[in-house]
């Protein structure tokens, strides 16, 4: 695994590149960083883009890949561009809208990935496949039981690709990984450097991922930062994994992933930090009949 162009194939025939582009600022000042990050990741090689209508920066993202285009860089099928459904509009005759909205805001034809960003059905999701202004589509957040649900679904047109969710070394996720293969779905890693810490979700006595004891000194054993270390013991385990930065010097070091590989008695040493911790435990959306995080995985 040492090309920047490495990529999965999905259930559907389609393929996702293994590294993606994390976008997630909703903070206004953000805004415009996320378009010029989103140019610099684009430059440096990343070709897998991943945001949301709830992040409200698909326009400046959207900018970015059309810049991108426009001067020659990359052209539209290079791109591998995800959005995702935000929960106020799941009732079935508003997801359309809602995707052709952020469409109208990205300024492109279709995107290549939708997901239901928290978990409900997938019906109305699988109509925009087959109108072309998604080419796979996928959910996120999902636990194995409502997996489960969707896949024994009557009529299920088209399983889900992926299912996107919090996974780093704290919460390696291993069973939600072995069911998605066993079922042939993606697992798409977010926060695997620990997450933002986003203020208003993330305690901050929370531990700091990226300086935990054992990953640090398997980062010196490699002469690799902790970072790099976080996404490649993902991309070893078959997990596409998204890295979020708005940072030149972090957005290329993050592309250097590529350039080595764990042993395996490391990658076991990584296992061990596994502790179920998770970041983003959600907690706004306990109180609904489908919140996903009561269930261990
Ligand atoms: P990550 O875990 O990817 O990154 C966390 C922080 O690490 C960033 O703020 C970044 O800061 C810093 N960082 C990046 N590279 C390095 C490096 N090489 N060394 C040290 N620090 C580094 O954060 P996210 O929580 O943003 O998750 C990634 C993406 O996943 C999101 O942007 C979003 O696209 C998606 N996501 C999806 C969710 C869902 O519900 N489906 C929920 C949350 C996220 P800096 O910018 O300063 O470099």
């Amino acid at each position: 695994m040492n090309s920047k162009a490495q990529k999965m194939e999905l259930n559907d025939g389609h393929s996702i590149p293994v590294l993606g582009f994390g976008t997630y600022a909703t903070e206004e000042h953000l805004k415009k960083k996320s378009m010029d990050s989103t140019k610099i990741a684009i430059d440096v090689g990343f070709r897998h883009i991943d945001c949301s209508h709830f992040y409200q920066n698909e326009e400046e993202v959207g900018q970015a890949i059309r810049s991108k285009i426009e001067d020659g860089t990359v052209k539209r099928e290079d791109i591998f561009y995800t959005s995702k459904l935000w929960s106020t509009s799941h009732r079935p005759e508003l997801v359309r809208p809602s995707l052709e909205s952020s469409l109208r805001k990205l300024n492109l034809d279709y995107v290549d990935l939708y997901l239901i960003h928290f978990p409900v059905s997938l019906k109305a999701m699988e109509k925009c496949k087959d109108a072309g202004l998604a080419k796979s589509i996928g959910v996120s957040n999902f636990n194995r039981r409502q997996l489960e649900m969707i896949l024994n679904k009557q009529g299920l047109k088209y399983k889900p690709v992926c299912n996107q969710v919090e996974c780093h070394l704290y919460l390696n996720q291993s069973k939600l990984l072995d069911y998605c293969k066993m079922n042939d779905i993606i697992l798409v890693a977010y926060g695997a450097l620990g997450t933002q810490r986003y203020k208003t979700c993330v305690n901050e006595d929370t531990p700091v991922l990226l300086d935990d004891p054992v990953l640090c000194a398997i980062a010196r054993k490699y002469k690799q930062t902790p970072a790099l270390i976080a996404l490649r013991y993902q991309l070893q385990r078959g997990i596409v994994v998204l890295v979020k930065s708005f940072n030149e010097e972090r957005i290329r070091e993050n592309m250097q992933v590529f350039d080595f590989q764990l042993a395996s008695d490391h990658m076991k040493i990584l296992d061990g930090l596994n502790r179920n911790f998770r970041y983003f435990p959600a907690d706004m959306f306990n109180a609904h009949p489908s919140f996903p995080f009561f269930d261990e995985y």
